[in-house]
């Protein structure tokens, strides 16, 4: 089917063709078109172009078909010689707004019970995370949750939340496990994202994170809980085909570099790619374990040094691609721990993500406008650094950046109307403000 999108005031995040990424200070470019439109053929986008490009009759043709509210006409169009001489069975008027790609968000754990907002009460008196941690509350917290939880609640709950982000103008995810941290527990977690896969229309990626937390029964025999993990969670998870990446928390208090790097060559050996937890509450090790095991992305970051600045930055001509950085930076405003130092990664030449964490202890945050903004106001990222950091970049984040990310030929047919004029800037400006007005996911309008 052959659908054609006009009435675009400014088409934000062009590429030349599929697969953009945005390496260091390029990040501050993004290319746009005014009055454009998009030949859209069975999901993905066939063409780009703008109205100036088409002869006189077909520009007053689509103009007449123009207003400012978004409407489907559908029929037969042919546009004389326009368009290769196609016919088109509908045209979308977008309403004359601005238009993006879908962002897309690759560091997620929505898949959860409930909230933890006893814990956030507790933070607010003074409490320390890690404190809350080691008394057996964060991860291991949600993880007793969970366990009691049916399959269909925790679908029905994870369900609710993908249709917040979408509504925030999201249209790719990734989702980890991580809540179980028992063989059972954390196979259910994998088959409720498995069913958010099979009914969404966008691209969900799946992440093991059974390497979480250690739950407390393997307090002082941690390295049983590590070889479970191995011999036994894993090839579970393989043999379902459960997983795309694997990801694993390295960090003070929780896994050690020594142990991330056990789990990532195990999960190579099942040719799953590692994208970990690092440098979170500390200086771990952490980057270089993943940069050594070809992660493709190391997230968080809070706590970065020149050395891991260095690896990161050495990664970029590993055979197999870099490991990309992504901050999280609702995860820093809501513990309020520092917010990763971006502007060094940018200014050494690595292609930034950035990503929600959406998440019930350290970041309940599903919009990723709002992490745009706390990129700029926090973390000095320029307004279409963060926009590049949230489409293309974080696709690259899960190797997806010929699918998703920006606006070419053959790509998705993913985008986002704005409902502000100067969208790239004013986003992250306006902050706190819902901007998305229609989500289109694979040329189809998202209710
Ligand atoms: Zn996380």
């Amino acid at each position: 089917m052959h659908k054609l999108f006009i009435g675009i005031s400014k088409l934000w995040g062009v590429a030349e063709s599929a697969g953009m990424v945005k390496y260091g200070l390029a990040m501050q470019a993004v290319d746009c078109l005014e009055h454009a439109w998009i030949w859209v053929h069975n999901g993905s986008i066939y063409k780009v172009g703008i109205m100036s490009d088409l002869s006189e009759s077909t520009q007053s043709a689509l103009q007449n078909r123009i207003t400012s509210t978004a409407h489907d006409i559908a029929g037969k169009f042919v546009f004389n010689d326009d368009f290769q001489g196609f016919e088109f069975s509908m045209l979308v008027c977008l309403g004359n707004k601005e238009v993006m790609p879908g962002f897309v968000d690759s560091h997620t754990h929505i898949v959860f019970a409930e909230p933890r907002t006893e814990e956030f009460k507790l933070r607010i008196q003074g409490a320390g995370y890690e404190a809350i941690a080691a008394a057996g509350g964060g991860i291991l917290n949600s993880a007793r949750k969970l366990q009691g939880m049916s399959f269909d609640f925790l679908l029905t709950e994870a369900k609710k939340r993908l249709h917040w982000m979408v509504a925030h103008g999201t249209t790719t995810v990734e989702i980890k496990s991580g809540y179980g941290l028992t063989v059972e527990s954390e196979l259910m977690m994998l088959r409720v994202i498995a069913a958010l896969k099979a009914e969404f229309p966008g691209i969900i990626r799946s992440t093991f994170l059974g390497a979480h937390a250690f739950p407390l029964e393997y307090k002082g025999r941690e390295e049983d809980y590590v070889q479970l993990i191995i011999d036994t969670m894993l090839p579970a998870v393989v043999q379902e085909n459960l997983a795309d990446h694997v990801d694993v928390f390295c960090d003070r208090g929780f896994f050690s570099a020594e142990q991330t790097g056990r789990i990532l060559t195990a999960a190579k050996s099942y040719g799953l790619p590692g994208k970990i937890h690092a440098n979170e509450l500390g200086i771990t090790g952490g980057v270089q374990v993943a940069v050594a095991n070809n992660a493709w992305s190391a997230d968080h970051l809070e706590y970065l040094g020149e050395q891991e600045i260095a690896e990161f930055a050495k990664s970029v001509s590993a055979e197999g691609g870099e490991t990309v950085p992504v901050a999280l930076p609702g995860c820093s405003y809501f513990l309020g721990i520092p917010y990763a130092n971006t502007r060094a990664l940018i200014k050494a030449g690595l292609p930034v993500a950035l990503a929600t964490d959406f998440n019930p202890g350290s970041s309940p945050v599903c919009s990723l406008q709002m992490v745009w903004s706390l990129a700029c106001t926090q973390q000095k990222m320029l307004p279409s650094e963060a926009f590049n950091a949230i489409t293309c970049n974080a696709a690259r984040a899960l190797r997806l950046e010929k699918n998703v990310g920006s606006i070419a030929p053959g790509m998705d047919a993913n985008f986002i109307t704005t409902s502000t004029l100067n969208a790239l800037d004013t986003i992250p400006y306006f902050f706190g403000k819902n901007h998305i007005e229609d989500v289109f996911i694979r040329g189809n309008r998202f209710n």
